[in-house]
């Protein structure tokens, strides 16, 4: 008998659909080719008060409002403080040159003098924050200022792809049930990525129900923990393999033996007691370990010192009835990964009623229309998909 396919592809946490296992005609090399595309751009220069120059009314408008920070995907009404800082920082250092910020190459990094510049800056300052916390909260807010200043006025806010390859259009929102909610639990480096899959179950489900929450944003993990404190270490799990006990199949974790889930008479009853909580980390491999290491570290604080359940795939490729995973590739993405967890809950008969085989549907036919965007965008750059292509998943 051959292994589960799901428990062979985890630990899933890759962002990057160059190791999405759908079923098309594309080797792993053509995938890691379109990644490879997708992370290279041409320099743009912007500016951090918009389109046009630093002179007039825009100089005195916030950097990034409120509005623009809710439409790259976030729940939260204001912009984090750190990243508005570190914005504010730029803005500055864009005044004394006296010349728009110009961002492109490999990730959309910082380039030229600006590069050299705001490099010396970050590299005092960091040194000058003694707490580690601050110096983890200070990383993530740098890297998230400068993805969101240089793919301003570039990538459309909703999907993440470069506007002429916006795929919006293509996605067929599907409202997900009620009593259950997906919090992607998101590294810096993945924010705004064009290849990130993380980005399609809010797309699919909306911002309630698959909620964005940036790794060492404080504002992010706090109403992250706030909802998970309200709801109750009972209802919050990490779709992340655990090497201890604590990690459980999705079969086991709603045994009616062990789960109290069921016993309610009515759907209604069970929103009332609030969603069921399910974190996907949504980073890439080398990055997952630190940040389920965090979040466990969180987990014993809020719940004074118990751990943070865990949940692990366990269904084979045969449940996965559209995906058939190629055993060549030992990981999956963020979005197939919540694919999976639904296909597994549609199974139970207390989860049979919701339409979950439904939701996962629609996120497939999701990643599928992501992959297509990504192929059209490197074959119109008149790039082979079939060059051999060169990692670049650690890029910023
Ligand atoms: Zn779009």
């Amino acid at each position: 008998m051959s292994p589960p396919l799901w428990r062979a592809a985890l630990p899933f946490p890759c962002a990057a659909i160059a190791t999405l296992p759908l079923p098309l005609p594309l080797s792993r090399s053509r995938m890691d080719s379109i990644l490879a595309a997708n992370s290279r751009s041409a320099p743009r220069m912007v500016t951090t008060s918009g389109v046009g120059g630093g002179e007039g009314p825009e100089c005195t408008r916030p950097a990034v409002s409120p509005e623009e920070w809710r439409e790259w995907g976030s729940l939260s009404m204001k912009v984090p403080s750190m990243v508005a800082e570190i914005v504010e920082d730029l803005r500055v250092l864009e005044k004394s040159m006296d010349s728009p910020l110009c961002f492109g190459g490999i990730g959309g990094k910082l380039q030229g003098e600006f590069r050299v510049m705001e490099d010396r800056k970050h590299r005092a300052k960091y040194e000058a924050l003694g707490d580690s916390e601050k110096k983890l909260q200070y990383f993530a807010a740098r890297q998230v200022a400068c993805r969101l200043l240089g793919s301003r006025n570039y990538l459309c806010q909703k999907c993440w792809l470069a506007m002429e390859d916006c795929m919006c259009s293509k996605i067929t929102p599907c409202p997900l049930w009620q009593g259950m909610r997906f919090w992607l639990y998101m590294h810096p480096k993945d924010f705004l990525r064009q290849n990130n899959t993380g980005k399609l179950l809010w797309q699919v489900f909306g911002v309630n129900s698959a909620t964005l929450c940036l790794f060492g944003v404080a504002e992010d993990e706090d109403v992250m923990w706030e909802a998970f404190r309200l709801a109750g270490r009972r209802r919050v799990w990490c779709l992340y393999p655990s090497k201890d006990s604590v990690g459980t199949s999705v079969q086991e974790t709603f045994d009616p033996k062990q789960y109290i889930f069921q016993q309610k008479d009515t759907s209604m009853q069970d929103v009332e007691d609030g969603p069921l909580n399910f974190i996907l980390i949504d980073g890439t491999w080398s990055n997952s370990a630190a940040m389920f290491r965090r979040l466990k570290e969180q987990a014993k604080s809020v719940w004074e010192g118990d751990d943070l359940l865990s949940i692990s795939l366990s269904t084979g490729a045969s449940a996965m009835h559209k995906l058939r995973p190629q055993p060549s590739w030992d990981r999956t993405c963020t979005a197939a990964a919540a694919v999976g967890l639904l296909s597994e809950m549609h199974h139970l008969p207390e989860f049979s009623s919701y339409n979950l085989d439904k939701n996962a549907e629609a996120v497939e036919d999701s990643l599928r229309v992501l992959l297509e965007a990504l192929t059209n965008r490197r074959l119109r750059m008149g790039r082979s998909i079939t060059r051999k292509a060169r990692h670049r998943r650690d890029i910023c």
